[in-house]
């Protein structure tokens, strides 16, 4: 730890002292800013470069020196190395919003301030950096003009409103009902009434913003958009970050980190498909993009709007309209937009009860019929399955023996394609056993199916059927497997769009956000396990997936028309009577949302209550339990504040107890006050702190506020 610490260096002969925030590892212990001498006083948000221990590191100039301590013995302070004068200091907008993240979030200041800013700056001294500012003046952006689309009503009503009021809104739209050209005019209209203004639409995945850049570029420039994402290259990251921070930059697209972007001007956040769990990071500060959006927008005084179709449960609580029981309503405006544009009506949704069909059925006949019809007639058809690889376990007949991870409490995977056993946990992998490695039989068989073995029965079950030019089917399969290699999704999705392919089979990643013009046809062959799932949010996320994915087909309506087809989403389930599959069958969300809500406030669950994890890593469950144990019992004890209105549950193993030889377990808090929640979070850190110092196996504990997965 002794790197850590600003040691007493020569004396410099200097007058200011500043504070700065350095990256320190969250459960350092370290102050939370570093003081440091500097021969000139230094403004607030001014990058920096200083010494650490025996390095030299990337920091911030936080604040001032507090009143008075410019008469402490400023002697012991090491001064700074270097300003990095050609950037503009970070504002205090921007530092009140990385501040709020770290408090919130519960971890160090430094740690957050500096993930937050581009990588590449870590490593560049001030001459690199010089060459690299080029700070041509913003693009102006001209008012609309008469050539673009009419908008609808709908449409008209809601730009209207969201220019018109504060918000924040929620803009809950059909599938195709034109949301993003509402972002659109809303940009524009924000920009062009004032030449500096900035505006922020982040995506919840990388491989959605290629799509949307298109559509911003052709509407703006490309001189006025750039992207931020963790696809980039760090010299490209670096550059979208320089041009947002300068105000070159007008319009920043991005993942969940662009919400971090420096963006003095900000004047609109977007956050498009607000619902999508990709918002939360999963790792460090574990932060909700779309949460600190509202954050950053009512603090920076920027209109905030979150869309979806199938917004989260939150978002829809907390834009309730109000009513005579409740007159004040939720935090945000609603905004509705029912219709889809230029697109056929919502797929009709075909429900096949799988308990009628033969044990084993993977594609059901009729649902196989409607797959041939659709290929023999040149349309395309989307089938989706959330496993990937080609059967989940391979297991033996004879002794019972299954394709357990040595290192995880998981099976290894099997993938046909190129004959391995992995595990998607930990990574680990091998060659596949030509005989049980425990009796030697050479009965080994899959149990289960992913989508390797859909693609493979499809391809024979398909092969016979010509498509109208004569042509072989052409069935392919899009999941993280095939799409590993830089640019393999692109060129797949290019292949769809083109029309060569007839039957995708793929993960969730292909159910989100694509415009496929010509899929008539979408099924769900298995999509029955997240009904008994033990998270809660199961239910809302099969909703989501499900009427995302029904929301691919049909986009074109000219198309649907020329073709004399109507377009379908089919269910295989054993349940088809289940709330889930009644509210896709009328594409109902606000009936769904309001069961589910029932449900949720009845057992006091989110948005009804605020929760928090606390996790623990060791060695062995007894360990990681122990730690949580004693860290419950210690927060009871100490009386923290806020402990009355919060209930700490017993440490339990996670549903995955053990990945990579690391035993893991959780502990869930739960308040009706979102204050009291975080007055004990806060409270608590040092007594977690001094905890993780008597327990010896602990590898390592985190908290995770506002879970997603529990
Ligand atoms: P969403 O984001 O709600 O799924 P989009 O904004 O992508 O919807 O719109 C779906 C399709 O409809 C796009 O191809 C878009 O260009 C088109 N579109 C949107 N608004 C209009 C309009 N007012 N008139 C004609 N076409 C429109
Ligand atoms: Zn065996
Ligand atoms: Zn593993």
């Amino acid at each position: 730890m002794n790197d850590l610490d600003a040691l007493p260096g020569p004396v410099p002969t200097t007058d200011c002292i500043v504070r700065v925030a350095v990256h320190t590892p969250a459960h350092s212990g370290v102050d939370e800013l570093l003081s440091y001498a500097s021969a000139q006083p230094l403004a607030p948000g001014t990058l920096v470069r200083v010494p650490l221990g025996r390095r030299e590191v990337l920091g911030i100039v936080w604040d001032e020196a507090p009143e008075g301590a410019g008469a402490a013995p400023a002697v012991a302070l090491k001064p700074i190395t270097a300003v990095l004068d050609g950037i503009a200091p970070l504002d205090a907008s921007w530092r009140r919003l990385v501040a709020f993240a770290a408090r919130y979030y519960q971890r160090s200041l430094g740690e957050v301030a500096l993930a937050a800013l581009p990588p590449q700056l870590r490593d560049l001294g001030p001459e690199q950096l010089a060459r690299r500012l080029r700070r041509p003046a913003a693009p102006p952006v001209a008012p609309e003009t008469t050539d673009l689309i009419a908008l609808s009503a709908e449409q008209e009503s809601a730009k209207a409103e969201i220019l018109a009021k504060p918000g924040p809104f929620l803009l809950f739209g059909s599938t195709g009902s034109g949301k993003t050209e509402v972002y659109l005019r809303c940009v524009q209209e924000l920009l062009a009434q004032n030449g500096a203004a900035q505006a922020l639409v982040m995506v919840p995945e990388i491989n959605l913003t290629p799509q949307l850049e298109e559509r911003f570029t052709a509407r703006f420039g490309a001189a006025a958009v750039v992207s931020l994402h963790s696809g980039m290259t760090h010299p490209q990251r670096l550059k979208s970050w320089l041009a947002a921070h300068s105000g070159q930059a007008r319009i920043v697209l991005g993942t969940r980190m662009a919400v971090f972007a420096s963006l003095p001007q900000l004047a609109l956040i977007v956050v498009d498909e607000e619902h999508d769990p990709s918002y939360k990071q999963q790792e460090g500060a574990r932060y909700s993009a779309r949460d600190l959006a509202l954050w950053r927008g009512r603090e920076q005084g920027a209109r905030v709007v979150l869309g979806s179709a199938t917004p989260s449960l939150e978002s829809w609580h907390a834009s309730r309209p109000p009513t005579p029981e409740d007159p004040a309503g939720g935090r945000y405006q609603r905004l509705c937009m029912p219709s889809r544009i230029g697109a056929a009506p919502l797929a009709r949704v075909r429900r096949v009860d799988m308990g009628h069909q033969p044990r084993g059925t993977v594609f059901s006949a009729p649902l196989l019929a409607a797959l041939q019809e659709r290929v023999a007639r040149g349309e395309q058809s989307l089938v989706l399955l959330n496993r990937r690889g080609y059967a989940p376990v391979l297991h033996c007949q004879d002794c019972g023996w299954k394709s357990d991870c040595p290192h995880c409490s998981a099976h290894q995977v099997f993938h046909k394609t190129d004959r391995t056993l992995r595990c998607h946990h930990c990574g680990a992998a091998q060659r596949v056993p030509r005989a049980c490695p425990a009796c030697g039989s050479p009965d080994i068989a899959t149990l289960g199916r992913g989508t390797e073995q859909l693609e493979e029965q499809l391809a024979s079950l398909l092969a016979g059927v010509q498509r109208p030019d004569g042509t072989p089917v052409c069935v392919v399969r899009i999941d993280a497997d095939t799409t590993r290699a830089k640019g393999a999704l692109q060129s797949q999705l290019a292949q769809v769009h083109a029309g060569t392919v007839d039957v995708l089979v793929g993960t969730q990643m292909i159910a989100k956000g694509h415009d496929f013009r010509r899929v008539t046809l979408v099924a769900a062959v298995q999509p029955d396990g997240a009904l008994f799932s033990s998270d809660f949010r199961a239910p809302e996320r099969l909703f989501a997936l499900l009427e995302q994915a029904a929301g691919r087909a049909g986009r074109d309506a000219a198309y649907l028309a020329a073709q004399g087809t109507q377009c379908e989403m089919w269910v295989q389930t054993a349940h088809p009577q289940h709330a889930v599959y009644e509210a896709l069958r009328t594409h109902d969300y606000a009936a769904f949302a309001a069961q589910q809500l029932r449900e949720r406030h009845e057992a006091g669950l989110p948005p009804f209550a605020y929760q928090a994890l606390v996790r623990a890593d060791a060695r062995t469950q007894e360990a990681a339990q122990a730690f949580l144990q004693a860290a419950r019992q210690a927060a009871q004890d100490a009386a923290l504040p806020g402990v009355e209105q919060v209930t700490l549950y017993p440490p339990v193993p996670l549903a995955v107890q053990r990945v990579a030889q690391v035993e893991r377990a959780q502990m869930l808090l739960e308040s009706p006050s979102r204050a009291a929640l975080q007055r004990l979070l806060a409270a608590w850190q040092p007594l977690l702190h001094a905890e993780r110092r008597q327990h010896k196996g602990l590898i390592r504990w985190l908290v995770d506020v506002d879970p997603l997965a529990i």
